[in-house]
Formats: structure tokens, C-alpha cells, sequence
């Protein structure tokens, strides 16, 4: 049987090493003592929370898919529905119905909302009647979506959203790679609301389905479980420093252990890694891949999980949270009611009210330089101001994501197919992760599980 070892345990290395089970020999590679990567889950107040990403995207199979075939489809839940809210102009607005990425399909339902003026609204409408050349090549957000529909629109309504998803600025943003179903209709030609339109009637979610699930517990559950299932062997706390070719052309790695230096080799390597990290291990192989990858910027954020005791709140908010546009000089992000959001959350602590904010878009790293303490303060007080007085929490938590999310730059999908082109060159060695694809897990189990196909087809 080959072997392969898969550096990185994050969802991609773990859903790797699922599609290799039964092919080869394998092992995982973890630097930190769990495995899961952003798919963490801590508790607070005695309450189990996520302090990464706490959803999986269920409109695309893979994710759910793999959770379900690792035991954890009775664990998969619908979060409340609730309409996206933004907190814009002193209020939380609801984004219609039927919008892509922020992007409004409808202009008489956005009238309604108060998230644009008059005029705001009215250019969006103007959209169906400007000329349309189709796209070619790539752009930023911005220079599409502000020539179509305004700027206004792209800072109330895309925004925040980017903001949501990449902690991404629309101005650095790729199109095609950070909106790929605008950037495809953008390259047919035509105005955009029509398109979309037609896109919603001719494609629109089969009745009831939900656009993200949830895993009741938390999402820290489905690494954990797939690396139970994958019959891997899984090292944790091994952070791999070298990668080397032998001889007979085997890979062999250099890791560093709590224990002291491990050497391993195997016939393949697959690197489940953030790029910069991926940029590291393949300086030696691959000027070319190391450079394009050390070139992906990423964006640093900070979750602060807050737990307050519903006998002593002033005021509980309604709703699932709410995103947040720069342009209102806002210091939160996005916050997320999980109370109000995951069922098995609430019925977990039915005496606390658990919510998280989040911190920090690309650009905005000098935020994170305060302190814990000051982190919790300046979010209590901004949602004070955004849903009403909560009073105080009684447990704080706040995560760190230091360069936690790729950015996909203008450009993103050539930088990648150069990087696929470099590495490809290097017999028996694949790469995935967020920094290629898409950084949503669904996107990251795709990578994974073809990074594994592609070590075993060589
Ligand atoms: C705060 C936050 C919220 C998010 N929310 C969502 C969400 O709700 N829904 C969604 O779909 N996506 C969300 N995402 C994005 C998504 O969680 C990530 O893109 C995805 O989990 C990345 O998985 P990965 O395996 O590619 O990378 P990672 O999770 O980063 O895993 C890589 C692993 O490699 C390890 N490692 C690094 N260097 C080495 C080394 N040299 N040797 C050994 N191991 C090493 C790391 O410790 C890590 O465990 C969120 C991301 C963040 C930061």
C-alpha cells in the first residue's frame, strides 16, 4: 500500500486523508493539539461555542455530505430563519430576500429596507438600462459592482457581506474569484438584474432548503470526526519544518514534536496548509509555487464570544445578528445571537444568552493590537448602540485568527492555476486548503478530497 503523509489538520488535510482511506498508509500532520483548524469549538460558561466558523454551506453538498458519511447527519441542524441584517444608519435593516452576495435582485423590495436613499435605490433600478459589454478578464468588486449599480449599493449591501465572508474590502476583492456567480453573468453581457432574475427563477433552492447547517454541539465535532473515521494515524502537535526528496524520489519530512525532532518519509505529501505556510515547505522544490503563494494576503480577525445571564439582561435582542458596512465607521464586524440562531445552543443553556462579534477586516489590523479586555469592551458598547442595552455578559471569550483568512485578491483564479501549474511539476505532491477554491468549508473538503485523488492518480 502507498503511503502519504498529509501536513496540516485542518478540514482539508482531515477530508484528504477520508478519500484516501483503505488506498494508503496515512498520516496527519497537526501542529496545534487538536485537530480542526478554524473548526473549533470551546466553551463558555460551561456551554459548548464555536469559535471559528460555525456554520457549513449546505447549498453545496460537500460538507454536509462528508458530515453525514462520518456519523453526524442526526447532528446537523437548520439555523432560525431570519433575514441577513445591517446595521446601517443607526438601525438593523433586513436585506431582501433573493440577493447574491449582497447583490439585490429585486429594487422595490430593497425600497422597503431603508439600507439606500432614494437616489441609492433608484440607481440600483437604473442597473436593467445601462449597457453591458460582457466582462473580460478580471476586477476588483468595486470597479463591476460600483459601475453597475453604485457605489452606495456596493457599501451598504456588498460590503458587508465581503466583509462577513473574506473579511475582504470590495475594492481588493477579485470578482471571479470572491463572487463567482455575478463574475459568470458579468461575462455573458447584459445587465445584471435581469440575469439574476432569471438565475433565481430557473435555479432557486428546492423549497425549504436552507442555505447553511449547523452541527448541534458544534462544528469542532466534524474534524473529530472525520479524523475518527478516516483511519488515519493522527499526530498532533508535529509541526512539519522540511520538506526533502530521498533518493528513490520518496518525500521525506522533518518535523518538529513535544518530544523531540521526527523524521517521517512517505511515497506522497499532501499540503492541507495556509499558503504562507504551503509558501514555506516549498521553497526548496518550487521558486515559482512559493512565491505566488507567500503572495496571498490574509486578513487577521478576532471572535469575542459573550454569555449573559437572561435573569439580568436588560434587553434581549431578536434575530439571528446582523453585518456591519465600514463605511459607518463601526468598529464591529458582524455579530452572531447563537442563542437565537442554533436551536441546540439555547436548549443547551436555556438560562444564558450567548452571542459573538467579531473584529477585524483586512486593513483594519491595528484593531487587533488592543487588548482582550479592550476587544470585549469596545463590542459590548457598539452593541449597546446596534440592538439596545444587553447589560453586562457574565463570561467573555475572545479567539484570535492571526492571518485566519485568505484574501482572493484581482487575479486570484491566474495566481492559482500558476500555483496548480508549479506544483504539479513535483511528482507525488499535492496542495489544498482555503487559499485556492473558496475559503467556505464546503469549498475546503472539495480541495481536499481532489488533492487526495491527484496523489493517488500519480
Ligand atoms: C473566524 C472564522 C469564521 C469562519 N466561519 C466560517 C463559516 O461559518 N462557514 C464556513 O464555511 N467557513 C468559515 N470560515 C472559513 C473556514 O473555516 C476555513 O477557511 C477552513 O476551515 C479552512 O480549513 P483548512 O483545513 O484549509 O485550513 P485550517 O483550518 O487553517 O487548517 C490548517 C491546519 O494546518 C495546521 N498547520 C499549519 N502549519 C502547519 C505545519 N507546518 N505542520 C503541521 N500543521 C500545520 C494548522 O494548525 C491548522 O490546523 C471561517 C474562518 C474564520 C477564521
Amino acid at each position: 500500500m502507498r503511503s502519504v503523509i498529509v501536513i496540516g489538520g485542518g478540514i482539508s488535510g482531515l477530508a484528504a486523508a477520508w478519500e484516501l482511506r483503505g488506498a494508503a498508509d496515512v498520516t496527519v500532520l497537526e501542529s496545534r493539539p487538536r485537530v480542526g483548524g478554524k473548526l473549533r469549538t470551546g466553551t463558555i460558561a460551561g456551554v459548548a461555542v464555536d469559535e471559528g466558523a460555525e456554520s457549513l454551506m449546505a447549498l453545496r453538498p460537500e460538507a454536509v455530505e462528508l458530515a453525514a458519511a462520518v456519523g453526524l447527519g442526526g447532528a446537523l441542524c437548520d439555523p432560525a430563519q431570519s433575514p441577513t441584517t445591517i446595521w446601517t444608519g443607526g438601525a438593523l435593516r433586513p436585506l431582501p430576500a433573493g440577493h447574491v452576495m449582497g447583490v439585490p435582485v429585486d429594487p422595490a423590495a430593497l425600497a422597503g429596507t431603508g439600507l439606500l436613499s432614494p437616489a441609492g435605490v433608484a440607481r440600483v433600478a437604473a442597473e436593467e438600462t445601462l449597457p453591458a459589454e460582457p466582462l473580460t478578464g478580471d476586477c476588483s468588486v468595486t470597479d463591476y459592482l460600483a459601475g453597475r449599480f453604485g457605489r452606495e449599493a456596493v457599501d451598504r449591501l456588498v460590503e458587508p457581506l465581503l466583509g462577513g465572508v473574506y473579511a475582504g474590502r470590495a475594492d481588493r476583492l477579485s470578482l471571479r474569484a470572491a463572487m463567482p456567480r455575478i463574475a459568470a453573468l458579468a461575462e455573458q453581457g447584459g445587465p445584471l438584474l435581469p440575469a439574476l432574475r432569471r438565475m433565481r427563477a430557473a435555479g432557486a433552492p428546492r423549497s425549504g432548503a436552507v442555505a447553511v447547517q449547523g452541527v448541534a454541539g458544534g462544528t469542532g465535532r466534524f474534524p473529530a470526526a472525520v479524523a475518527a473515521a478516516c483511519g488515519a494515524r493522527i499526530l498532533t502537535g508535529t509541526t512539519a519544518r522540511a520538506l526533502a526528496v530521498t533518493p528513490s524520489g520518496r518525500w521525506r519530512v522533518q518535523a518538529r514534536t513535544d518530544d523531540g525532532p521526527l523524521t517521517m518519509e512517505a511515497d506522497a505529501v499532501v499540503l492541507a496548509l495556509p499558503a504562507f505556510a504551503a509558501a514555506a515547505l516549498l521553497r526548496p522544490h518550487s521558486p515559482a509555487a512559493e512565491e505566488e503563494l507567500a503572495a496571498v494576503p490574509h486578513a487577521s480577525t478576532a471572535v469575542i464570544t459573550m454569555a449573559f445571564a437572561r435573569s439580568q439582561a436588560h434587553f434581549l435582542p431578536e434575530g439571528n445578528g446582523f453585518l456591519v458596512p465600514p463605511v459607518d465607521g463601526h468598529t464591529l464586524k458582524a455579530a452572531s445571537f447563537l442563542s437565537n440562531k442554533w436551536p441546540w445552543l439555547a436548549a443547551a443553556a436555556p438560562d444564558l444568552f450567548v452571542l459573538r462579534a467579531s473584529i477585524g477586516r483586512i486593513g483594519e489590523e491595528r484593531l487587533l493590537d488592543r487588548p482582550d479586555r479592550v476587544l470585549t469592551r469596545t463590542a459590548v458598547a457598539e452593541l449597546h448602540r446596534a440592538v439596545g442595552p444587553l447589560g453586562e455578559p457574565v463570561a467573555t471569550r475572545v479567539t484570535r485568527w492571526e492571518r485566519g483568512l485568505p484574501q482572493y485578491g484581482v487575479g486570484h483564479r491566474e495566481r492559482v492555476g500558476r500555483i496548480r501549474e508549479a506544483v504539479a511539476k513535483l511528482p507525488g505532491l499535492a496542495v489544498c486548503g482555503a487559499a485556492y477554491e473558496g475559503v467556505g468549508v464546503a469549498a475546503c473538503v472539495a480541495t481536499g478530497r481532489a488533492a487526495a485523488r491527484q496523489v493517488l492518480a500519480a
